[in-house]
């Protein structure tokens, strides 16, 4: 069911502690942690705490929560120090575009210069 946690699901796992990760920010609903290949300076991952397949799937199935995703992306560019400059918010969305784990998840990346059109 949707929003329950699901056992072979990293993020779930991250959520619960039973995988570990360098968190930098967590609200009531979300967490936000260092990914572990960094693809920018800054690149942080900010979850649901619920589980949601993707981006699309969230806002559909449990709005308010996509709205608490959304709102943390932006506190950690502020508290990562990355809003000025400017920075990224990417939701990859399916195996073709590079989705590889199947928790909604927004990217924050940062710290450096960012093309415009993405790869
Ligand atoms: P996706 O490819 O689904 O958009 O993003 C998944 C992200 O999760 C990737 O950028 C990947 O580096 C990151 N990732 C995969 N496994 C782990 C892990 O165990 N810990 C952390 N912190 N990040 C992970
Ligand atoms: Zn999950």
């Amino acid at each position: 069911m949707a929003g329950e946690p699901q056992s072979d699901c990293l993020f779930c796992k991250i959520v619960v502690g039973d995988v570990p990760a360098t968190i930098v920010r967590e609200t009531a609903t979300t967490v936000a942690f260092r990914d572990i290949n960094p693809q920018a300076p800054t690149h942080v991952l900010v979850i649901p705490k619920a589980h949601h397949t993707d981006a699309a799937a969230l806002a559909t199935e449990a709005p308010e929560l996509a709205a608490d995703v959304l709102r943390a992306a932006g506190e950690v560019a502020a508290q990562e120090k990355i809003d000025e400059a400017g920075y990224r918010v990417v939701f990859n969305t399916g195996a073709g575009a590079g989705q590889t784990v199947f928790h909604a998840h927004a990217h924050v990346l940062g710290g450096r210069g960012l093309e415009w059109p993405p790869g």
